[in-house]
């Protein structure tokens, strides 16, 4: 399969934990240059490049105006072949979204929503910055459902600094009482350079401890299974026939092109990533070239190990036979040593031609696999 990914670069305001790309608050003549330069990107698609999944993400495409959103999904409709995709995501947030956007996402062909919802908390959506209260975030729920979009996702934050163990239970009976189609749960992080990394390292605020973290991982895992959704990837659950299309192919070592500022795109054993910069990026477009920061060719080995712990991100794991059919190579040769040693301390699982994480690794991934990389 092959997917396409477009990055809009616009919010009402910056969250405070933010380091997408993404400018605020919107302008509009940076929106125009930014959906004429995205039309003449979607003209360089290789021919005979037909994704079957598309994925508008950001920043917050819902920030845009009704007629603004429009003309971005109408680019999507005249550059890709909507009769191939099995699936065609929007990111939105609460206090972007009224009936006039959701009936637009619905007759353009929009399939599934990506919600940020983060919390239902009070304390919590102040302490992220966020733009929109619980209400926003239930309303945004009811219009998407009346308009008949029946696949919404919606996105958690938890580790908040401050909010313990009794706001995360609140919003998970919160969020199964909603009961979206798909959850996907995020530890705040603190990126460089934005505001709450600069308070963290002032010593304002304290991240909260690794093990307080992984309690509340372990926490949601126990709350969503018991209601019925499938843990499926690291930070991913969905009820049944819900898993994301999209990301799968991220997770599979599948193809995407991805267009707009900041866009990374993987093909074969090619990566490459758009520069960060809204007019630079135009500029580059309007000159006939295309607008890379970067390019790269990973060797057969790097593109193996990086499909290989791609794909344990699942909590299936990955097949031995799979693996080989993408990358040519057996995981034995690859890193055998390191994946008997991990098995040993219990943190990978081998049962016969299946690898996986072991439960206890989910937490702790990342470690796990600096070690496979
Ligand atoms: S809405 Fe999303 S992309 Fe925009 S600033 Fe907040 S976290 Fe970043």
């Amino acid at each position: 399969m092959a997917g396409l990914y477009i990055h809009v670069p616009f919010c009402l305001r910056k969250c405070r934990y933010c380091a997408f790309y993404s400018m605020a608050p919107i302008d509009a003549s940076a929106v125009d240059l930014y959906l004429r330069a995205l039309d003449m990107e979607l003209g360089r698609l290789p021919t005979g490049y037909r994704p079957e999944t598309v994925y508008i993400g950001g920043g917050t495409p819902t920030a845009l105006s009704v007629e603004q959103l429009g003309r971005l999904l109408a680019l999507v409709s005249s550059h890709v072949d909507l009769s191939r995709l099995v699936e065609w995501t929007c990111e939105a947030n609460p206090g972007t979204l009224d009936a006039a956007k959701t009936a637009l996402l619905r007759h353009s062909g929009v399939t599934r929503v990506s919600l940020g919802v983060q919390s239902f908390d009070a304390r919590a959506l102040s302490f992220l910055g966020r733009i929109h209260d619980a209400r926003q975030s239930e309303e945004s729920l009811r219009l998407l459902r009346e308009s008949g979009i029946r696949n919404v996702s919606v996105d958690l934050i938890y580790g908040i600094p401050g909010c313990d163990g009794s706001v995360l239970a609140g919003d998970l009976e919160r969020l199964i009482e909603l009961r979206p189609q798909h959850v996907s749960c995020y530890c705040l992080s603190f990126e460089e350079g934005t505001p709450l990394e600069s308070a963290r390292k002032a010593g304002r605020i304290h991240e909260m401890s690794g093990d307080e973290q992984a309690a509340m991982y372990a926490a949601l895992r126990a709350g969503l299974k018991a209601a019925g959704y499938r843990h499926y990837e690291i930070s991913n659950f969905a009820l049944p026939g819900y898993a994301c299309r999209h990301n799968h192919l991220y997770w599979s070592g599948g193809e995407y092109i991805g267009c707009g500022p900041a866009a990374h795109s993987h093909r074969g054993r090619r990566r490459y990533a758009n520069v960060a910069d809204l007019e630079a990026w135009a500029a580059a477009l309007f000159a006939g070239r295309a607008a890379l920061a970067f390019e790269e060719e990973l060797t057969p080995q790097a593109f193996a190990r990086e499909t290989l712990v791609m794909s344990l991100r699942r909590t299936r794991g990955l097949r031995r036979a799979e693996f080989r059919a993408v990358t040519g190579r057996d995981w034995e040769e690859l890193c055998g040593e390191q994946i008997a040693e991990l098995a040993g301390r219990g943190l990978l699982v081998v049962e016969g031609e299946r690898l996986r994480l072991a439960e206890e690794a989910l937490f702790v991934s990342d470690a796990v696999f600096r070690e496979l990389i």
